[in-house]
């Protein structure tokens, strides 16, 4: 083993913290150009050490990694943005956990996604300020969705390839498309979407944050494309996922979250 120290420095957005060994922390993080890393934060757990506060859940910052055998070792650390709100807030700190969560699942290891971390910030400083905290949550699903690789399909029926008319259109979660009612009337994998819940999906695939947060949804439509974004992730997961564990998981912090939002 050569005695000169592997370093390398990153940003990174801890997605997730577990307790590792006496005192020790595993962190798995997202970083811009390593993709998803797991790293250990020597000591973390120590009152005393100066690490604890800069590898909090959520957190960006800059660290510098010693290249481990097996874990890669955190060996400084320094915040670059707390996101303290999603701290001081049960509801916000609700979302941004099921979006890490989210992230965590849909991205493997080393595999680098610079657009999914601009993302993660931007939807961390948007969970920080935003009302509508469930249209945050749509909006990151439909474009983590997009930059992972499982990005539905909208604007174009999946069986004649015409283009969705306003009417009665069908989405089939198993397919990921929309079908028209001539094609999807038939399909057992298919349900009805309301022209309402296309229409906002398709605006928030599209557009950016600054005019998708301009939308205010009835409750009804908000409602609709939760149950089919939620139906669509599991769909996703559970092919994706060999752990039924992680689902069970993905599951559990589905149901658990709030459902309508205090305003
Ligand atoms: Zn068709």
């Amino acid at each position: 083993m050569s005695h000169r120290e592997r370093l390398y420095q990153t940003e990174a957005i801890v997605l997730r913290r577990s307790d590792f060994g006496e005192a020790d922390r595993l962190l798995t993080v997202l970083t811009p150009e390593r993709g998803k890393l797991r790293l250990i934060a020597k000591g973390a757990r120590k009152p005393s050490s100066r690490k604890s506060g800069h590898v909090e859940l959520f957190s960006h910052g800059r660290y510098l990694v010693a290249i481990g055998h097996e874990l890669d070792i955190i060996t400084q650390a320094e915040t670059i943005d707390p996101f303290a709100p999603l701290h001081e807030d049960l509801l916000r700190a609700t979302y941004a956990y099921y979006i890490a969560e989210l992230t965590d699942a849909f991205t493997a290891d080393r595999d680098e996604n610079r657009p999914l971390f601009d993302l993660l910030k931007d939807a961390l400083a948007w969970l920080s300020t935003a009302g509508d905290l469930a249209l945050v949550a749509r909006y990151y699903e439909l474009h983590l969705l997009g930059l992972a690789g499982f990005q539905p399909q909208l604007f174009v029926c999946g069986g004649c390839k015409k283009s969705i008319e306003p009417g009665t259109n069908y989405f089939s979660v198993a397919q990921g498309t929309v079908f028209c009612p001539d094609c999807g009337g038939e399909r057992p994998d298919a349900s009805e979407i309301s022209i309402n819940a296309l229409r906002v999906l398709r605006f928030l695939q599209t557009r950016d944050w600054a005019t998708s947060r301009l939308l205010h949804l009835t409750p009804e439509t908000q409602t609709e494309i939760e149950q089919l974004m939620h139906r669509y992730i599991t769909h996703h997961l559970e092919h994706r996922l060999k752990s039924s564990d992680f689902v069970e998981r993905m599951r559990a912090l589905l149901t658990a979250r709030p459902q309508t939002e205090a305003r």
